[in-house]
């Protein structure tokens, strides 16, 4: 008794090798029907017996694709059509465009083993993909993804890779990529000037140029690499010079898990994070005694890790070497370089060589970068192996593109219930970086298939983003204050839309008085929010100027708790320079001349990091605090508390650091060791944070919490703050899909912009809207 049933899977099953294997299991089940994608998801109809029916349905779930991930399967029955055999519709052969792009992937199983494999006609080809891996959206031209439209339409099949391109029943049916030795992309060598160097095995030469430490920049999937033997101290400093790269770490790149545990302890979690298809960059706990150059990440506890993901990279680390530094090819500051001569261009006073291809890289993106926190993973840089896979929000949206943060940046466009968040964007201080941000939208504007009409931007007036907001004509206009963003970020990809305690620590963001903020308590939804509570505001002499002085917040914070008193004790601390740099510092706080108010935790642990003598000038963001989570985990586990206190102004909630920094000062004067007070200063953040959310919650009733915010990338935090407001029995989201940092902002801002522009959420109209900006 022949059967037929109707099935709609939905998740991530286009673009992943999901239809060939269709087609497998389902003529080897011998049934007859179709598969076919739609906007919806995959459509099957399969028909025969019984009991074929049910054995295809449960291998559809246990044998599918690894990059696939069904997320549901409904079936109904349907009429018999009597079929004889099972086929692959060509989507637009029902009229269903099929614009889905999907994010690179890693080199997969199967391709490795025939990489490896010498009677295979692609044995050791650098360029071997299949329907399920290789490159994806950084070779993409146009939508939708053919490979007419890709950096492949230049290399015609040749008729072996046609008959497997045509083959429903071949895993490289329909793989857009496909290549061989014969019609596919082709390694070449330059030298430092960008001179071709004619040999056989561009390969083998670049091996052994780096196996005598040289630097060799070679193309990767979203963008130049350069790379150096990292156990080659001398190698590695060499880059670090021609890099203007001082200290800020280094990623390397080893062959798999076993090389990776010579350098670092690992975990089940981080081991799987270290494999996963998006192969991003993980940062563990390094191993003290390994063969790793000082010079790879100098000071840091941590280790940026990655397992190769293209072929290229594969055969690189076959033998030759425990880890490459794999950083990326470019300037400090400056977006990754993609293009050949591009990259002859502005990598040749830093590369000895080029090793590249032909095979064009048409969108820029970096290394992703992640760490596992409380067990899951955790994601720092959002960008190859992501980008452009949509995240689902709950509710659904006008089209929104949100311009995102300045540091840090990413765009994002919402529509409907989907946000298309772009791959990270780096700092928009360099031309370069402003013309791959407007790349970025025009792309992503094609992939969400949307022009939106609202723009979503930060409050800062000096945000390159928010001039460019300024100058588009004809739209909504809907900023976004930064802390708000953050916290709506966190919760819609929680798909949280009741209030919340939106707790953001973080470096620093424009606040709607004007103030620096960055140590934030907000009841919040995805339309509006108050701000219950917030670090007591301290000056930050200097402004900016105290992110790379570390002492000058030292300086700000002190002066809370001891008035001008503040610069006997900076003196003894030896935190400022000299006496007469300290009266000029006291000046400019006494009269508030380029001296802000600011409520920034990211400053608070800098003024720490000063205090403690950890770091008094940093060389990249971020660093003091990074010290000082090491530091504190260096801490062999003796207890001491630091008090703090909670005020309260007008209803607001004020965390009152001033006994916590008289503490620290006694005791470092007492001579208690640094990984002590600086275990105990996470410790009492920690308590403070849980206990001014119980305030919160005692006078609003609400009981969720989400955490956000660039301190968040400090796990000891992250995880402290966690286990503290678990105990006053919150419940709690954090960040898993994008970055805690401002790489998550531009979702934020989308949503929120969205929320208020359909009216839902709030209560009252939208109060940012600029007046007459709507045509
Ligand atoms: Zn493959
Ligand atoms: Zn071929
Ligand atoms: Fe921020």
């Amino acid at each position: 008794m022949k059967k037929r049933v109707r099935c709609l899977v939905q998740g991530t099953v286009q673009g992943v090798g999901f239809r060939p294997f269709v087609y497998r299991t389902a003529t080897s089940c011998n049934l007859a029907g179709f598969v076919c994608n739609s906007r919806g998801g995959v459509i099957i109809e399969i028909e025969g017996e019984h009991t074929d029916i049910a054995c295809f349905l449960s291998r559809l779930r246990t044998e599918a694709p690894s990059r696939a991930e069904i997320a549901e399967i409904s079936c109904t029955e349907q009429e018999p059509l009597h079929e004889k055999t099972f086929c692959i519709v060509q989507s637009n052969t029902l009229g269903i465009t099929e614009t889905h792009c999907p994010p690179d992937s890693a080199l997969c199983q199967t391709c490795q083993e025939e990489l490896f494999s010498p009677g295979n006609r692609r044995f050791r080809y650098p360029f071997i993909t299949c329907s399920v891996c290789g490159p994806r959206l950084t070779i993409v031209r146009d939508i939708p993804y053919d490979r007419a439209n890709t950096a492949m339409a230049c290399f015609p099949l040749c008729p072996e890779c046609a008959a497997e391109y045509t083959n429903p029943a071949d895993r490289r049916f329909h793989a857009e990529t496909i290549a061989c030795p014969v019609c596919g992309p082709q390694l070449a060598l330059h030298d430092g000037t960008g001179a071709p160097i004619f040999c056989p095995d561009p390969l083998a030469e670049a091996i052994a140029h780096l196996r005598h430490g040289a630097i060799v920049a070679v193309k990767g999937l979203g963008g130049f690499h350069l790379c150096v033997d990292a156990t080659n101290d001398a190698a590695v400093r060499r880059l670090r010079s021609r890099k203007c790269r001082e200290e800020k770490p280094f990623a390397v790149m080893v062959k798999d898990v076993a090389h990776a545990e010579i350098l670092a302890e690992l975990d089940d979690a981080e081991k799987n994070l270290l494999c996963s298809p998006e192969r991003q960059i993980v940062l563990v706990r390094k191993k003290k005694e390994s063969p790793l150059a000082d010079a790879v990440a100098p000071g840091m506890a941590t280790l940026g890790m990655m397992l190769p993901y293209t072929p290229l990279q594969h055969l690189l680390l076959e033998k030759d070497f425990v880890a490459l530094v794999m950083t990326s090819g470019n300037k400090t500051d400056e977006p990754i370089c993609i293009g050949n001569r591009e990259a002859i261009r502005r990598l040749g006073g830093i590369a000895d060589f080029f090793l590249v291809h032909n095979r064009d890289i048409l969108v820029r993106c970096d290394d992703s970068i992640a760490m596992t926190a409380a067990g899951a993973p955790y994601i720092l840089r959002r960008a190859r192996g992501f980008v452009p896979k949509p995240i689902a929000v709950h509710g659904s949206f006008p089209p929104v593109l949100a311009l995102g943060p300045h540091l840090k940046a990413t765009v994002c466009i919402l529509k409907q219930d989907r946000a298309f968040v772009s791959q990270h964007l780096g700092d928009m201080d360099t031309p370069q970086a402003r013309d791959f941000f407007h790349e970025s939208i025009r792309l992503l504007c094609r992939i969400a298939e949307c022009t939106p009409a609202i723009i979503a931007h930060d409050m800062h007036p000096g945000y390159y983003s928010t001039r460019v907001a300024t100058d588009m004509e004809g739209r909504l206009k809907i900023p976004v204050q930064h802390h708000h963003a953050h916290v709506v970020s966190c919760m819609a990809e929680n798909r949280i839309s009741d209030p919340v305690i939106g707790i953001a620590m973080d470096g620093t963001g424009y606040g709607d008085d004007g103030m620096v903020w960055g140590g934030e308590f907000l009841v919040a939804d995805a339309s509006e929010y108050r701000r219950a509570g917030h670090v007591a505001y301290f000056k930050l002499p200097g402004g900016s100027q105290a992110v790379r002085e570390t002492w000058r917040s030292a300086a700000g914070l002190l002066r809370t708790a001891y008035g001008s008193g503040w610069i006997e004790k900076a003196l003894r601390l030896g935190l400022v320079p000299e006496k007469s740099v300290a009266l000029l510092v006291e000046k400019s706080m006494e009269h508030g001349i380029n001296a802000p108010f600011t409520s920034s935790l990211g400053r608070v642990f800098d003024a720490v990091a000063a205090l403690l003598g950890v770091r008094q000038r940093t060389s990249f963001e971020g660093q003091a605090a990074m010290e000082l989570e090491a530091v504190a985990g260096r801490c062999d586990g003796a207890e001491l508390v630091l008090p703090y206190d909670i005020g309260e102004h007008n209803g607001v909630f004020l965390l009152d650091l001033r006994p916590a920094v008289t503490a620290l000062y006694e005791y470092c004067c007492a001579g208690i060791a640094r990984e002590v007070l600086a275990a105990a200063f996470h410790h009492m953040l920690c308590r403070a944070c849980a206990a001014m959310a119980e305030r919160i919650r005692a006078a609003t009733g609400i009981n969720s919490v989400v955490l956000s915010g660039g301190c968040f990338q400090n796990k000891r935090l992250l995880e402290g703050c966690l286990t503290a407001l678990r105990r006053s029995g919150f419940s709690i989201a954090v960040h898993r899909l994008v970055p805690p940092n401002d790489g998550g902002i531009s979702l934020g801002q989308a949503v929120v912009a969205g929320t208020r522009a359909c009216g839902a959420g709030g209560n009252q109209a939208p109060r940012a809207v600029e007046k007459g900006a709507l045509l």
